[in-house]
C-alpha cells in the first residue's frame, strides 16, 4: 500500500507532481488546498471559514483540517493508497495524521520537493489553474492549448485568489515556520526523500520515481 505525502512550498510543482503520481499509482490524489477551493465554491460552511483565510495566506485551523482528512482516508478508494498533497502542514496534522492512518510512518514516503524561494515567486506570477477541475497550467512551461480555455474539461483557466504576491509571501512564511519541521519530524523517522523540484516537469518527475525506489 503506497502511503505518499508531498511537502514543498507553494508554487513548488506539488499538485503537478501529485496528480501524475496519482495516475502512474492508480491511488488518490488527495489535495486539501482543492478540497478548501471546493468547499469555498459550493459555499458551505467549511468554505465561508477557510475563504478569508486562504486569500490571505494564512493556514486554516489544524481541528478543521484533521477532520476533513479523516474522513477523506476513510472513503473506500484511499484503502489501497494515497497522495496527499498540502497535508501535513503542521506538526499538530502530522502526529494527528499518524494516528488516523494507524501504524505511525510505516509504508510512508514523504517527499520534499526542494524549490528556492526566489524561483517560487516567479513561478507563481505565471501560474493559472482551472476554475472547474483544478488542473495547473504555467503559462510558459505548460500553457492551455487554447488561450485561457482548460484542455481537460474546456472551463475557463484563471489565476487563483491567492497567488497575489502578498498572500505568496505569507504563504512562503508559513512553510519555512510551520511545515519545515513537518519536513524534520519525518526525517527523523527516515522516511523523508528530498528531491529536487527546479526543472522541466518531466525531469522532476523522474526524480520522484527514482526517489520512491
Ligand atoms: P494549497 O492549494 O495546498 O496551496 O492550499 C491553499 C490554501 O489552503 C493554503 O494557503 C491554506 O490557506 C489552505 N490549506 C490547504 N491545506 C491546508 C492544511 N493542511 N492546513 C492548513 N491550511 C491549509
Amino acid at each position: 500500500m503506497k502511503k505518499i505525502i508531498f511537502i514543498g512550498p507553494p508554487g513548488s510543482g506539488k499538485g503537478t507532481q501529485a496528480k501524475r503520481l496519482a495516475s502512474r499509482f492508480e491511488i488518490p490524489h488527495i489535495s486539501t488546498g482543492d478540497m478548501l477551493r471546493e468547499a469555498v465554491n459550493d459555499g458551505t460552511e467549511l468554505g465561508r471559514e477557510a475563504a478569508p483565510i486562504m486569500a490571505s495566506g494564512g493556514l486554516v485551523p489544524d481541528d478543521l483540517m484533521v477532520g476533513i482528512v479523516k474522513d477523506r482516508l476513510a472513503k473506500k478508494d484511499a484503502q489501497s493508497g494515497f497522495i496527499l498533497d498540502g497535508f501535513p502542514r503542521t506538526l499538530v496534522q502530522a502526529e494527528k495524521l499518524d494516528a488516523i492512518v494507524g501504524n505511525g510512518t510505516e509504508g510512508v514516503r514523504v517527499l520534499q520537493l526542494l524549490v528556492p524561494d526566489e524561483a517560487i515567486v516567479k513561478r507563481i506570477a505565471l501560474r493559472r489553474s482551472c476554475a472547474q477541475c483544478g488542473a495547473i497550467y504555467h503559462l510558459e512551461n505548460n500553457p492551455p492549448a487554447n488561450g485561457s480555455v482548460c484542455d481537460r474539461c474546456g472551463a475557463e483557466v484563471v489565476a487563483r485568489a491567492d497567488d497575489n504576491e502578498t498572500a505568496v509571501r505569507t504563504r512562503l512564511e508559513a512553510f519555512h515556520r510551520q511545515t519545515l519541521p513537518v519536513a524534520t519530524f519525518y526525517k527523523s523517522k527516515s522516511v523523508l526523500r528530498e528531491v529536487d523540484g527546479v526543472g522541466p516537469v518531466d525531469e522532476v518527475f523522474e526524480r520522484i520515481e527514482k526517489s520512491l525506489t
